[in-house]
């Protein structure tokens, strides 16, 4: 197999996201030849028992990874995180009830917004005016009758994240999508939670989504088959063509998770992290948008610049040395760099390194 390692750039996206090299190497490999089938991975049919095992080894390693038993379901879905924020209120709002909803980023906002179609929505925080460069303050109680309480433990844009649940005794939904098992969780305590996972745990094209038995009997159950968590469990996510080729790079992204373990993910992230937010408040270029440390995301670390030719001027330094993705969101400026689970700490040290000799280049023009 071809080494590609040397010329693979430092790719810092927010995702589509970096994927391992061995990862890579294992998906280009089934393109021409999937387990010895003499087919490719796009060629198996999805009912076969090649495609049934990969399912059910995702199923359980997601289970395992984040110690789940048998009370919950596990679903491997298309339409993204945004076909969730519409089927969730469908499933579990109705006319007499009102959902929950924590407003700490844009995709929480669309999130909250998909619903307001569909039921009653109520935002228990927000931190919009304050252009969520923090997350919100929670309120002492949150009222126990709503349908669910939805939250996004990890602000992909504004680079905010939860280390923490909201505690209620309201069942609880997460968007996951950016920071899913990059760090522990307390997975058995949610109704609900769902990963696009072209972040952490696979291609574009597929969305993780688990929910726990009780929750999905609380369900509406007059839906079309397409838009309904019971029907996609009933068919063990085979209700139409499922996308076979993200489905099998997420279960090689599980396995090589799994071979890491997560609590050296969780310790490497938090090392990575704080390398560069120490960096960029010691560099006299750049400063981190998120003041709060309690609030800074591990995933997506958001700064900016001194002015517009440190911007300009770091971004053209850093493309010349073969570094991607680390321009800001389009909503947002300035720079976002993603520190997912396949980026390494070699990688973010060696950003670090650029970040200073460009502060010298800088000082002396
Ligand atoms: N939720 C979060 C936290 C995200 O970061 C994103 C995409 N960046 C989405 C939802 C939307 O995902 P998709 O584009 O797969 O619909």
């Amino acid at each position: 197999m071809t080494n590609y390692s040397s010329n693979r750039k430092l790719y810092f996206g927010a995702g589509p996201a970096s994927l391992p090299e061995e990862v890579l190497q294992e998906a280009a490999a089934a393109v021409v030849n999937f387990n010895n089938t003499g087919l490719s991975i796009l060629e198996i049919p999805h009912r076969g028992k090649q495609f049934i095992a990969v399912l059910e080894e995702a199923n359980a390693l997601v289970k395992e990874l984040c110690g789940l038993n048998d009370n919950h379901e596990v679903l491997w879905m298309q339409g993204g995180g945004r076909l969730q924020f519409c089927m969730i209120p469908m499933n579990f709002l109705n006319q007499e009830k009102t959902a929950g909803y924590i407003d700490s980023g844009h995709w929480a906002h669309e999130a909250a917004k998909a619903a307001a179609y569909y039921g009653n929505t109520q935002i228990i925080a927000s931190s919009k005016t304050e252009n969520y460069n923090q997350l919100p303050l929670l309120p002492e109680s949150i009222d126990p009758s709503l349908a669910y309480l939805h939250f996004t433990t990890n602000n992909t844009i504004y680079g905010t994240q939860w280390t923490t649940e909201p505690k209620t005794s309201v069942p609880l939904i997460a968007d996951m999508s950016s920071d899913f098992l990059s760090c522990q969780r307390n997975f058995s305590d949610y109704g609900m939670f769902y990963a696009c996972a072209q972040k952490n745990i696979g291609p574009a094209g597929v969305t993780l989504v688990v929910v726990r038995k009780d929750f999905l009997e609380k369900g509406n159950s007059n839906l079309p088959e397409m838009l309904s968590y019971a029907q996609h469990v009933k068919q063990q996510s085979l209700l139409n063509t499922p996308p076979v080729f993200a489905v099998y790079v997420s279960l090689l992204m599980l396995r090589w998770t799994k071979r890491q373990s997560l609590a050296f993910l969780e310790n490497t992230n938090n090392e990575k992290a704080t390398l560069l937010y120490t960096e960029l408040e010691r560099n006299s270029l750049f400063t981190p948008n998120i003041i709060n440390e309690n609030h800074r995301s591990k995933m997506n670390v958001c700064f900016k610049a001194i002015n517009e030719t440190a911007e300009k001027g770091f971004l053209a330094f850093s493309k010349n040395k073969d570094v991607e993705g680390i321009e800001g969101h389009r909503s947002a400026g300035g720079f976002r760099v993603s520190l997912y689970n396949a980026v390494t700490l070699a990688a973010v040290k060696k950003l670090i390194a650029f970040l200073q000799e460009y502060e010298q280049v800088y000082l002396k023009q």
